[in-house]
């Protein structure tokens, strides 16, 4: 495949570029402090007045109908300049769009691509993590509405959200996998309690817990027939799991640009064993760079990936986990030392790549049985 830009693609990276260079907020990567969180709905509604958000997705609910290779320039502009990287939400919209009716489009969509409404996720509970047909809450129909009752976990962005895409179970009576449903419910009511968690990295505004206690969500806001919650996760998990729907690229490359110009500042300050570390994470990142415009370029061609996704959660976690050894290798006794130390939490937080969007342990899982027809034990 050819990675050179097309005219367009050309005259949409300069004009970027140099929109980027008056409009950088310059706050910190995600993964590092509470900034990038706080500061994330302003950067998103930033970005979409501007004309450089939601590009692959449909003019009709704010998008700009461009190949999603579009959104890699965006990436490797972000990344360029040092910019806060763009909100991760493709795989939302790739669940509404798929399952949901044109009501539920016409009614959600807009509203998530131009950063209006703040979403958050509930699909994993406290005993439903990998296995997450195992879950538990519940959405009982009354008249026009479903109540509902239960405990979700670790659900991002659960304090700023608007909006939950709820998975909970409709009918106890079918076999696990077809009794769930998914659901869009208000956040904005009574019976919702949230709780934020604080990471091991010290960052208190990523995720939380949410109880539902006789929340409410009209029959209307289903995604997707009654029982299809199933397949409707899987939709969004796949997703989840493509580095090029969440544009993390940027945030990989921001780091390494950091580290690489730290060494270039003062090579004799740093070990053989450091350079080689940054080297390593530069060659990861640019691998993955290319392995998402292949992908993005296969799409185009209309191959699905299926459980190929897993493959590129899989390598999208070696190179987080790479960066984030490198940066911890560059600094040197200072993580140690200084809890606040940025390369400390670039590090902690590269750990947590290995279980969100699903855990290494079951991409492999799913490599073994779906791709390699490998018997399960
Ligand atoms: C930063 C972050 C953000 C997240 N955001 C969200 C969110 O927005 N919404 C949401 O719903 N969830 C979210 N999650 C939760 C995430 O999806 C779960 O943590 C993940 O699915 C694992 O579930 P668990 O934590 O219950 O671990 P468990 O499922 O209990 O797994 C524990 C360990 O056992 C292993 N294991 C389990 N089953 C198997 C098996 N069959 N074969 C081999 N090994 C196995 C796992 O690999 C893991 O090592 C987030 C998690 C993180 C870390």
């Amino acid at each position: 495949m050819d990675y050179r830009d097309s005219p367009a693609e050309a005259e949409f990276r300069s004009r970027l570029r140099a929109w980027l260079a008056d409009n950088n907020p310059g706050f910190r990567s995600s993964s590092t402090d509470d900034e990038y969180w706080a500061r994330q709905a302003e950067w998103h509604t930033t970005l979409y007045n501007a004309g450089f958000f939601g590009l692959s997705w449909p003019k009709r609910y704010g998008g700009h109908e461009l190949p999603t290779v579009f959104d890699v320039i965006v990436d490797d502009e972000v990344a360029a300049a040092g910019a806060p990287p763009r909100p991760s939400l493709g795989y939302l919209v790739q669940g509404i769009s798929t399952h949901g009716t044109e009501e539920i489009k016409d009614r959600f969509l807009p509203a998530l691509i131009s950063g209006k409404d703040r979403w958050c996720q509930g699909f994993s509970e406290p005993d439903a993590g990998s296995d997450l047909a195992a879950l538990r809450t519940t959405a009982t129909l009354d008249g026009d509405d479903f109540v509902v009752d239960g405990r979700k976990i670790w659900t991002s962005y659960s304090d700023v959200a608007d909006w939950c895409f709820l998975l909970a179970r409709t009918d106890a009576d079918v076999p696990k996998h077809k009794g769930i449903s998914a659901f869009a419910i208000s956040m904005e009511q009574p019976g919702i309690e949230r709780r934020p968690l604080k990471m091991i990295n010290g960052t208190t505004k990523e995720f939380g817990q949410v109880t539902f206690d006789g929340a409410r969500v009209p029959v209307a806001h289903m995604i997707g027939e009654p029982g299809e919650g199933w397949r409707v996760a899987m939709t969004i998990v796949s997703h989840e799991r493509e580095p090029g729907e969440l544009g993390y690229v940027a945030r990989y490359a921001k780091t390494v640009n950091r580290l690489k110009q730290t060494v270039h500042d003062d090579p004799h300050a740093f070990r053989p064993d450091q350079r080689e570390a940054v080297a390593w994470a530069h060659v990861q990142v640019e691998m993955l760079r290319r392995h998402v415009c292949r992908r993005l370029s296969e799409r185009l061609d209309g191959i699905d990936h299926g459980p190929g996704g897993s493959i590129d959660k899989l390598l999208m976690t070696w190179v987080e986990q790479s960066v984030g050894a490198a940066a911890l290798s560059v600094s040197g006794p200072r993580a140690a030392l200084d809890t606040e130390d940025e390369a400390l939490k670039v590090y902690l937080y590269s750990r947590a790549q290995s279980v969100m969007g699903g855990t290494s342990q079951i991409q492999k899982n799913i490599i073994a049985t779906r791709i390699l027809n490998l018997p399960t034990a």
